[in-house]
């Protein structure tokens, strides 16, 4: 058995959860190769190399702005002879995935939350209404991506060997055009430590304004709901959920959030929830530790009186 995991990183720097899908890997019990695909890999590569439980570090550089196509050819170039290929979380990596797995014949496994043995995983389904237990198949490669934040990531105590990896062709079949980040003071929402959310019930912009306020007030990233986002309230990047991003903050506090289904799968993992609805039957107030049945608006105005 070997696996091969496949980091995600960014302007040279890994992201968190590299860290998480190598302990992952490590719980199945093999050696772990990790793979550093793209623009700025070379510059990543040691930082990798540091990640316990690391056997190996295989660097391969691609042109600016891979495409999840171009990733996958490069983890195909490398997977020789893997028995799992371990995905960290990233946009791009959730589209590389399931194009690994078609190319080798195997059902992708997405999102995987615990490794109960080297063939057997448990991950969320119908929006993380039910938890499943799934057996990979004897001889099958294990193609999977995995939940950042269910696994505390792999400490950097570690010295591999860093290698070229094998390079294969970038795509082409499809051009880069533009790409629209927002740059912000505040910390990455995947990984900050406190989170405050927004959904409909802050009405507007000044309710966003202001939960902006006290994030800055807490040194905690912005999220949102689909329904804010779509109502053009908040960035596509600040939205929290099923569709959006999975976060599990110390602290996660939900302002004018109903708390649907597919909402709650995006932050249930969360240490401390705390809730703000004026409608004391939302099922917001069934899932968090401290619930206010008040105002969103009037309790951030208070919120920020007080800090
Ligand atoms: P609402 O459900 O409209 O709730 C607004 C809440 O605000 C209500 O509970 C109300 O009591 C309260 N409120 C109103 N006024 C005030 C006030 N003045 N003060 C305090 N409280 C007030 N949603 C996501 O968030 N993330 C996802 O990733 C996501 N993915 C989805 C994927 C699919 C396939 C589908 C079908 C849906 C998805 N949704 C997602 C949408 C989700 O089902 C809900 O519609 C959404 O989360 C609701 O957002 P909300 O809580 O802001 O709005």
């Amino acid at each position: 058995m070997t696996i091969l995991v496949v980091a995600d990183f960014e302007e040279g720097s890994l992201k968190a959860s590299t860290a998480s899908a190598v302990a992952a890997a490590s719980m199945a019990g093999a050696p772990v190769t990790l793979l550093v695909a793209g623009h700025g890999a070379e510059g990543a590569a040691p930082e990798a190399s540091k990640l316990h439980g690391v056997e190996r570090v295989l660097a391969v550089e691609t042109p600016e702005h891979p495409s999840p196509e171009t990733i996958a050819a490069q983890v195909l170039a490398n997977c020789g002879g893997c028995s799992h290929i371990f995905f960290a979380m990233s946009f791009l990596n959730r589209a590389a995935m399931p194009r690994v797995a078609a190319k080798l014949g195997v059902s992708p496994l997405s999102e995987v939350s615990a490794v109960l043995g080297p063939r057997t995983f448990r991950r969320a389904i119908y929006a993380g209404g039910v938890i499943t237990t799934v057996q990979c198949p004897e001889g099958a490669v294990v193609v999977a991506t995995v939940r950042t934040t269910s696994f505390e990531p792999a400490a950097a105590d570690g010295a591999a060997a860093v290698a070229p990896g094998a390079a294969a062709p970038a795509f082409e079949g499809s051009v880069f055009v533009s790409s629209d980040v927002k740059k912000s003071d505040r910390p990455e929402l995947l990984t900050a430590k406190r989170v405050v959310a927004g959904g409909q019930g802050l009405e507007d912009a000044a309710g966003f304004q202001a939960l902006d306020q006290l994030a800055a007030k807490l040194g905690a990233a912005v999220g949102a709901t689909r329904v804010a986002v779509d109502a053009g309230l908040a960035p596509n990047e600040w939205q929290v959920g099923q569709t959006g991003k999975i976060v599990a903050p110390d602290l996660y506090m939900a302002f004018g959030i109903s708390g649907a289904l597919q909402h709650l799968a995006g932050m249930m993992g969360s240490k401390v929830i705390v809730a703000v609805n004026k409608d004391p039957e939302a099922p917001i107030f069934e899932v968090c530790d401290y619930g206010l049945a008040a105002d969103a608006k009037e309790s951030i105005a208070e919120l920020l009186k007080a800090l």
